[in-house]
């Protein structure tokens, strides 16, 4: 399991840096005003935030586990692990929903769920590469496999 650090930098690096470069890219070629500024600033650091929770988001069992059974066990949440698909594609509706709330469009609540769910995909991808065992296909495969050594290395 890399640190939750080691998550984030990953995210920001191999995710994230190139959503931002492509939507400022976008920005410059439409003229804005100034208040449109402001409001692409607040949707940018809302889209971060998105995909930063999305990074991290699998790992919040570690913290339920830790304080309440002593122990770092973080692919599961009892017999549910949140290291699979199925749990992203929650996490991408939460993400789409609190979305929809806060702009009430729908373009926008699908990008704020697109970045929070390329955070969820980056945790499982390093994970993945560290560990090499995760629940991929958890309602319908309930072993756990590794992309990266099972069909690259
Ligand atoms: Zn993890």
């Amino acid at each position: 399991m890399p640190y939750p650090v080691g998550h984030l930098v990953f995210f920001m690096f191999c995710v994230l840096l190139a959503g931002m470069l492509a939507m400022a890219a976008m920005s410059f070629k439409v003229r804005m005003r100034l208040s449109d500024a402001r409001h692409l600033k607040l949707y940018m650091g809302i889209l971060v935030l998105a995909g930063c929770t999305g990074s991290l988001f699998p790992d919040v069992p570690a913290l339920w586990n830790f304080i309440l059974h002593g122990n770092l066990r973080h692919v599961t949440v009892g017999p549910v692990p949140t290291h699979s698909l199925f749990f992203g594609i929650v996490f991408f509706c939460i993400a789409l929903m609190i979305g929809y709330l806060i702009y009430g469009k729908r373009t926008k609540a699908v990008s704020v769920g697109l970045f929070a769910g390329a955070g969820f995909i980056s945790h499982l991808m390093l994970d993945d590469l560290a560990e090499g065992s995760i629940y991929y296909l958890y309602p319908f495969y309930g072993e756990p496999f590794s992309v990266f050594y099972s069909f690259l290395v």
